[in-house]
């Protein structure tokens, strides 16, 4: 019997294993995992889980008895140590061997740390799993104060749950703008603008020199300024978490190379989701995401090639983050705009920006907008050329653009 054997219990190692049960793959499927909870969702994680809005077990993709009635194997709190391409064995940390006809590896990405004098003080927190989730939900204490380093998407979320749990907060950016790496001025300075409006501090050009404090953590100290803390979490960027096929002699490049079959330098192994550096057709260059959407459709895409249907991942990506009363969707990638036109109004917390280069639509910004987040999810794909002056005319629905 054929065995796919999956490292990595996260988003996209859970939906491989569904899409092939879907897919009609009837051999042996294995997921091992490093962490003791069975496949999850982390986009609550720093948000409705955080403020205990949402239940432990809405989080989970599927419930663990999905996984038995599919006939899926479940080793969790087991990573995968090694892999033999040549073999085709993998090591599991309990010292087990394990044979596979296909491997999946979708080990994820890890936090960037801070190494800072006092960086290992307690109350100093990095957010990626369910059990940081539940480290940080403890100590957002109302009345305490918050510094969240990094003014990143989930810096930023965690920001607006901790002031809805009645936290003072401070967000600190080394650079001179929030959400500098993912978007454009623009809406950087909308988000600076719409913390500061719901009681967040930003502090932007400041770089964290040091934590100081007496075992917990009770300041940040920034140079110029310290900053009160009683809570930190750092959130400054992921690695791809590349070691297990980097020692395996599979090529990585910031991510583990893989074709558009979500094949890599291997044979028969496969890789998806944030450790992946992947090539998009519609883009015409290779990166690396960090989305669910990336890594659902690779997943996707990994369990049909081995289920043996064809299929290449050619899509545009998308993502959302949810911040107050802010729902922010974005299609495409904005990288190298030379024009960007706003439909909306940004004091009402109600607008779009659009983006584009020598004319065509490449990606949409849209807060509390989704109708136009829709319809540039579609449109996106197919590089439409598109009149800036129709596209701010409120009057031409978005239907008419193309
Ligand atoms: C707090 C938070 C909020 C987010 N919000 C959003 C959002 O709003 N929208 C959005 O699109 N995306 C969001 N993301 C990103 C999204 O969650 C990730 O892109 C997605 O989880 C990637 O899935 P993955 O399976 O590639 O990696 P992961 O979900 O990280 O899973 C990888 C798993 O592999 C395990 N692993 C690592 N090494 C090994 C090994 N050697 N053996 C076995 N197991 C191993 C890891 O422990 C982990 O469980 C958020 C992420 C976080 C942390």
């Amino acid at each position: 019997m054929p065995t796919t054997i999956i490292a990595g219990a996260g988003h996209a190692g859970g939906q491989t294993a569904i899409s092939l049960r879907q897919a009609g793959y009837d051999g042996r499927i294995i997921v091992c995992g490093a962490e003791p909870a069975p496949p999850y969702q982390r986009p609550p994680l720093s948000k409705k889980y955080l403020s205990g809005e949402l239940a432990r077990e809405r989080v989970f993709l599927r419930p663990e008895s999905f996984y038995s009635r599919h006939d899926v194997e479940l080793r969790l709190g087991n990573a995968v140590r090694d892999v033999d391409p040549a073999q085709r064995t993998v090591v599991l940390d309990d010292g087990g061997s394990l044979s596979f006809t296909d491997l999946v590896i979708a080990t994820g990405s890890r936090p960037r740390r801070l190494d800072v004098p006092g960086s290992d003080l307690g109350n100093i927190f990095y957010l990626r799993t369910l059990e940081d989730a539940d480290a940080i939900g403890n100590a957002l204490v109302a009345g305490r104060r918050l510094a969240v380093v990094g003014g990143g998407y989930i810096g930023l979320e965690i920001a607006s749950t901790a002031k809805g749990l009645g936290l003072e907060v401070c967000v600190i950016e080394a650079a001179d703008r929030i959400l500098g790496r993912v978007t454009a001025p623009e809406m950087s300075g909308y988000y600076a603008r719409a913390h500061r409006a719901r009681g967040v501090h930003v502090k932007l050009s400041t770089a964290v020199a040091a934590f100081e404090g007496d075992g917990t953590v009770r300041r940040v100290d920034c140079g110029a300024e310290t900053i009160p803390a009683d809570v930190v979490v750092i959130g400054i960027g992921v690695v791809p978490e590349v070691r297990l096929a980097e020692s395996a002699g599979i090529a990585c490049d910031d991510g583990i190379v893989v074709d558009e079959r979500c094949a890599t330098s291997a044979a028969h192994v496969y890789a998806a989701g944030d450790c992946t550096r992947h090539p998009n057709p519609i883009l015409g260059r290779s990166l690396r995401l960090e989305s669910v959407h990336n890594a659902l459709e690779q997943a996707r895409t990994a369990a049909a090639n081995i289920a043996g249907t064809p299929t290449r991942y050619e899509q545009a990506p998308w993502f959302w983050s949810d911040q107050f009363d802010l729902k922010l969707q974005m299609a495409g990638i904005s990288d190298g705009y030379d024009t960007i036109v706003q439909r909306g109004s940004m004091d009402a917390d109600d607008f779009a920006m659009f983006y584009l280069k020598d004319g065509v639509l490449i990606a949409v910004d849209a807060v509390n907008r989704p109708r136009e987040f829709m319809a540039c999810r579609k449109l996106v794909p197919q590089r439409p050329s598109i009149d800036p002056v129709k596209l701010a005319d409120e009057s031409i629905p978005m239907q008419e653009m193309a």
